[in-house]
This record gives structure tokens, sequence and C-alpha cells, in this order.
């Protein structure tokens, strides 16, 4: 037996893994990881495995880092954690200010938890609660994207919309109002984006006009739905919806989770649209992919309207208990100060052009129905049928055989069905890049011959 299988015998037979059918490990082994390096991932046997999609979008500058390593090696001895009510460390006090300074104005104060789902989880709660708080409480209602994904808990899975997370759990979820996605995708051939993105929005335009006494806010993935596959929109579309909302006394959350810290070429993705967010959620790469952190930035407006005498009725009692972690916020203190330093959003530049060259040719490929790119996100979307574009069935199992055949070469991916994609962290290089892409191509030909 080989270390690898020793580590997964012990593994299998106590843990519950993430995201998992466990029965598919009897086919597909799990991969027991020794230590990080760089974008290189080792396993207990010495193999070893770019990380093409950053350890699930995390880890923008690579594993064992040696800044953020020191950073948190620091903190540690001066403070791992202490309760955030009625107390603060510096820490969170430097990584707050520096938030508030690189994003735009309107962006004013941070309200931190542990994970994404609770992010968002604490802005839908802020903006309904805000509305209350101003007298308006019947602005209860959020209204979400179709194929949006916004984490998995219980209010974050009711504002998504990607099926595959939710259909087992639809009687749990409180209703919301669905607004089809701008998803460039489904854009005809001879229609110009402009006109599309238009198209679409007329629909988000009926709805607010029609019901906007009932609306807290629309929150949307801004310029990629990660989850949902890579699918991508206009910026046109989020510049419009600032106008509207502010119209109609609407918030706008946006959920950056995945796309924010540089993922979108910019760093964040509603800069491309030149408006500003009510709310606004980080987490994924705040930290590096180190610990496990987010924050909710919102408005002095929003702050204001909850500042007032004691009432338990008007005070936003939202906890987490490891809100605002210090050894987390040294992480992405770490983190923002290499963004800084190396020039990262400029010098990403020349990455983004690498993938775009490289995942050119897959284009033609007979069974490629689109290869787009917002940024750092380059995605395939590998289909049964080019000319329909009829995607693979979930029993084909096509990604699980991609992802199989890429790590047999040393290539972490992990498809969403037929869509291939890449989210490396920003230290690969173009050779990497290179290597990379036709890995992947041989593993689209290679799963092609197995379903
Ligand atoms: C990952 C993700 C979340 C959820 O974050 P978790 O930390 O996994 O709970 C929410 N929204 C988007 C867009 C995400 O990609």
């Amino acid at each position: 037996m080989t270390e690898n299988q020793k580590w997964m015998q012990r593994d299998l037979s106590v843990v519950w893994h993430p995201c998992t059918q466990m029965k598919d490990h009897e086919t597909y082994p799990l991969v027991p990881i020794k230590r990080g390096e760089g974008v290189w991932l080792y396993d207990f046997d010495d193999n070893k495995y770019l990380d093409g999609i950053s350890s699930w979008w995390v880890n923008v500058f690579g594993h064992a880092n040696p800044k953020i390593n020191q950073a948190v090696k620091d903190q540690l001895d001066q403070l791992e954690h202490v309760i955030m009510a009625g107390f603060t460390h510096e820490p969170m006090i430097r990584l707050s200010e520096e938030l508030v300074s690189i994003t735009r104005d309107g962006l004013d104060y941070c309200f931190y938890a542990d994970n994404g789902s609770s992010c968002i989880e604490s802005a839908l709660k802020m903006s309904m609660h805000y509305w209350r708080n101003v007298g308006e409480p019947t602005k209860n209602k959020f209204v979400t994207f179709t194929n949006s994904y916004h984490g998995e808990t219980v209010g974050a899975m009711s504002v998504g919309d990607a099926p595959l997370y939710t259909q087992s759990y639809k009687s749990m979820l409180f209703d919301t109002f669905k607004v089809t996605a701008p998803d460039l995708y489904e854009k005809a051939e001879d229609e110009t984006e402009e006109a599309y993105t238009l198209k679409r929005f007329a629909e988000m335009e009926a709805l607010i006009h029609d019901h906007h006494h009932e609306i807290a806010a629309v929150i949307i993935e801004p310029l990629v739905q990660c989850a949902g596959g890579m699918r991508m929109h206009s910026p046109l579309y989020l510049t419009k919806l600032r106008a509207l909302c502010d119209q109609y006394n609407v918030h706008i959350i946006l959920d950056e989770i995945a796309v924010g810290f540089g993922r979108t070429g910019t760093m964040f993705a509603h800069e491309q649209a030149d408006m500003v967010p009510d709310f606004l959620c980080l987490s994924k790469a705040l930290t590096g992919g180190y610990l496990p952190m987010s924050v909710c930035m919102t408005s002095k407006k929003v702050y204001d309207a909850f500042y007032r005498e004691y009432h338990p009725e008007s005070v936003f009692l939202h906890s987490h208990s490891y809100t605002g972690n210090a050894l987390a916020c040294s992480a992405a203190l770490a983190t923002l100060s290499i963004f800084r330093e190396d020039d990262v959003i400029n010098n990403n530049q020349k990455l983004i052009q690498a993938f775009a060259k490289y995942t050119a040719p897959l284009k033609d490929h007979p069974n490629v129905a689109q290869v787009r790119q917002t940024g750092m996100i380059t995605a395939i979307e590998v289909v049964k049928d080019k000319a329909t574009r009829t995607p693979f069935s979930w029993e084909s199992r096509i990604g699980l055989k991609m992802f199989d055949y890429a790590m047999k070469h040393g290539l972490l991916i992990r498809p969403l069905g037929g869509i291939v994609y890449f989210n490396t962290p920003y230290i690969v290089t173009e050779e990497q890049i290179k290597w990379m892409v036709n890995i992947a191509t041989d593993a689209i030909d290679y799963a092609l011959t197995q379903v």
C-alpha cells in the first residue's frame, strides 16, 4: 500500500467530504495532500499537481507564500483571536482602513463574518433590516438572477438559483423574484452585446418598476456567475442597474466573494461598471486562501440607520464566533500588501493575454461551444453537439473524467459538468499556462472517448 493509499483509507473511514458523492471514491482516488509550495500541491507519494483552480478560487499568491506565512507567524505570537463584540485589535483595524481606502466612496464600513455564505446572510439581513429601521418594512424581498450562486446556507441558497445545489432543499427556502441573467452565452450571434444586455435589462426594469415597494435588494455576482458555470455578462448591466435602483430606492448587493481581488482583471469587478453597490461581499481571496474570513462592506448611510439608542428591534444582532479573527486579518493584510507592492493588477495583464492566446485554438474544437474569458477566469464550454450546443447530461460524469485525466498528468482542474475553467493563482507563469491548456485539451479529448 502506498502512503497515499494509507491516508486515503484512514480518511474514508472517518471523513465526509464537501460537495462529493463519497461512493465515487471507490473509483476515483481521494488525493491526500502533504504540502504546498507556490502553484504546486504535493501528495504523500511525491506526485505534484499544478493548482489550476486556486484550491476553490481562494489562493491568489500560491501555497506557503513566504510573506503571508511570516505575517501569520508574527501574529500568532501576539494574539490569535478575541471576541469581537466590545473588543477590537490592530490587524482588524488596519485591514478595515485598507479595505475602505481601496474601494470606492460609499463602501465605508466593514462587517466581518467567517465564510462567504455567512457574509451573504449578513448582507441580506442588513438590507431588509435597514428598510425596517427607516420605516419601510414592506421592502423585504430580494431579486436574484437565474443561474446564480451565493453559498449554501439556507438564506444564501434561497437567493441562489443553480438547481444542482438547491433542488433537494426547495421546501426550506424563501421566495425571491427571479430575473433572467444577462448571460452572454445566450446571446444570438447576430445580436450586439449591448442590444442583448439592454433586452435582458428590460426585464429587471419592469420588475423593479412594478414591485419596488416589496423589494429590499437585488443581489448579483458581478461579471461572472462562477459556480453557475463561469457564465459572463456585460458591465453595462450593472451600470444601468445602479441608476434604476437609485431611482426606485432598492439596494444592490454585489457578491464579489469569487470575483473580488483581481479575478476579473480589475481589483473589484464593479469597477468595470463604474458603480458602487450598497453592500459588497468579499471572502475567498481576501486572506490569500489561508484562513476562512469574509467581510460585508456597506455605506455610512446604511450604518447610520442602525446607529441609535439601544433597542432590540433596531440593533443588528448578527454575529459569528470567529468574526474578525486576528490570524485571518493578518493573512489578509499580507495579501493586500502583495497586491500593492508587486503591482499585481497590472502585471496580471500579461497572464490574461497568455490565457487568451493559448485557449484560442480550442474555439475550433468540434465539441467546444465557447471559449470565454473575463480577466483571470477562462472557461471552455464542452458540449455533446456543437451546432445545437447540447450539453452533456449529468449522467455522463464528463467533468469527473476530465478531472481524473488531468490529475494523472499533474494538473488540478475541477470542471463544472462540461465546463472546464482556469482560475489560477496569480503567480502562474506563461509557460505553465501553455502547459495547462495542453493538458486540459488532452483531458477533453480523452473524456470524449469515455462518454
Ligand atoms: C464560494 C461562494 C460563496 C460562498 O462562500 P463560502 O465561503 O463557500 O460559504 C458565495 N458566493 C459566491 C459567488 C461564491 O463563489
